[in-house]
This record gives structure tokens, sequence and C-alpha cells, in this order.
């Protein structure tokens, strides 16, 4: 039952996003004005205006002009929506269902909110960034102040402050690590990766050492294969700037679900633990 209303709950996240990824890049307001055709400028109404549904019904154009709506539009909605309920599927298994009003409920709300809005500007930035190749303060640095708010209460209540310390390392040695490299490489990695590589730091480190070594390197692996396969096609000549984001988030994600059952396969492969 959460995972349901969660999963509808992020495909309105979702149209929103589309808003986001649209309008932060060009420095416009996210609130006004509502939503118009971008051929026609004909308002969007409210009953065409529902998460994906609508865009079926209109069958990808506008009732006004006719005029063809991106596919990406339902895409983004039907994605944040799975994202949605596969962050509160990922939740529960990790916190357990609450049983009761107790202090761990409220710390697994926390943490959980928490990660759902990592979830969301995960998928607006990878979007901007692969549109654009910004990752944008406006959606980069509230992340910090949100995530240590929502994650220093979660620690608290879960009574868990050991977690803090680790978002705390995590953040930094991310930062560290992202601004070494783009100091060694200018042209390779942007400021825009250095700032996002300090928030994915605090969520995951948040989560525990195998999540946050296996998340940050997940993003090269990621980026890795990724430019490999271009250069292999020949499709991008060497050095050509290939946003980085898509591929960290990508990283930290596989490292929040799976991280820490890597790490530990990882090290019982070497027969340390
Ligand atoms: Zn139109």
């Amino acid at each position: 039952m959460p995972v349901v209303v969660l999963g509808l709950f992020g495909s309105l996240i979702g149209s929103f996003l589309n808003v986001v990824i649209f309008r932060v890049p060009a420095g416009r307001s996210i609130v006004a004005p509502p939503s118009a055709c971008g051929s026609c400028g004909a308002r969007i109404r409210g009953y065409d205006n529902i998460p994906v549904v609508s865009w079926l019904v209109l069958r990808g154009r506008c009732r006004d002009c006719g005029a063809s709506i991106s596919a990406r539009y339902p895409l983004v909605e039907l994605g944040t929506g799975l994202a949605f309920a596969g962050i509160t599927v990922w939740a529960l298994e990790r916190w357990g269902f609450p049983a009761e009003l107790d202090s761990h409920a409220l710390g697994a709300a926390l943490a959980s909110i928490a990660f759902l809005y990592l979830g969301a500007i995960s998928i607006a930035l990878a979007l901007i960034d692969i549109d654009t190749h910004r990752l944008p303060n406006r959606i980069v640095l509230p992340a910090y102040a949100v995530g240590a708010v929502l994650l220093t209460g979660a620690a608290f209540a879960l009574g868990d402050p050991a977690a803090l310390g680790r978002a705390a390392i995590g953040m930094g040695g991310m930062l560290v690590l992202y601004l070494a490299l783009a100091l060694v490489r200018p042209g390779g990695m942007g400021l825009g990766d250095v700032k996002l590589a300090g928030v994915l730091g605090l969520f995951l480190g948040f989560l525990g050492w195998g999540e946050l070594v296996v998340g940050a390197f997940a993003g090269f692996v990621f980026g890795g294969l990724f430019g490999l396969v271009l250069l292999v096609t020949r499709r991008a000549a060497r050095g050509s700037g290939i946003p980085f984001g898509p591929w960290m988030v990508a990283g930290a994600w596989l490292g929040i679900v799976a991280g820490d059952a890597i790490a530990h396969g990882y090290l019982s492969l070497l027969g340390i633990a």
C-alpha cells in the first residue's frame, strides 16, 4: 500500500521535475507562470496535467494546436513514480515496516524522505546535465542543507549517531577526491561535479562504508565504460565533454541499493570478511 501511494506521488513529483528540468537551466521561476504549450503558448489545463495518463489520452499532442509533446515528459513522470516506489520498497526493507509510532519509525520516515528527495534531484540533475552539461547550484547547494537536516534527525531518532560521522567523512572525502580530479585534469571534471560529489558522499556515508565506497567508485566504472564505448564506436573524440553527472548519480544509487552486499561479497572473495 505505501509503495503504490508513494509511486503515484512520485509521478506527480515527476511532473514537477519536468518543469524544473526545463526552467532551472534557463534561470526561470519554477512556480510561475503555469505550464504552457511550447508551440502555441496555451495554458495546460488541470485535467490535461495528469502524469503519464494525459500524454497518452492526448496521444502526445497539444489539445489546442496539435504540436507534438516530447515523450520525455511522460517518461520522466513514469520513471520518477517507479523510482519512488522502488525507494519505498528499499526503505521498508532496510528499516522495517513501522509497527508503532516510536522513535525508530520517526527516524525511518526522516531517512526515507531524505532518500526520496535525493531520488528526485538525481533525476532532475542527470537530465539537466545531459541537456546543458551543467549541474545548477540552485538544485545542488540546497541538497546539502536538506540532507544534513533530515539525516541528522534520522540518525538521532534511529539511535545511530555514528551515521553522522560517516556522512561527514563521506561528504568531505568525495569533495576532496573530485576536487583533486578537477584540478589534475581541468576540462574533465567540472566544479558542478565536485559540488554534487559532496552531496552524494553525505547520503552514501549515512548508510554505511560499503555503500560509500561502492557508490563512489561505481560512478567512475559506469562513466569509464560509457566513454570507452563512445571511443570504440568513434562517436566521441578523446577528451570531448561527456557529462559525468548522470554516471555519478547512477553509481551512487547502485551503492545505495547494493553497496553493502557488493562490499561484503568483495571482501569475502579476498578472504577478509
Ligand atoms: Zn499548443
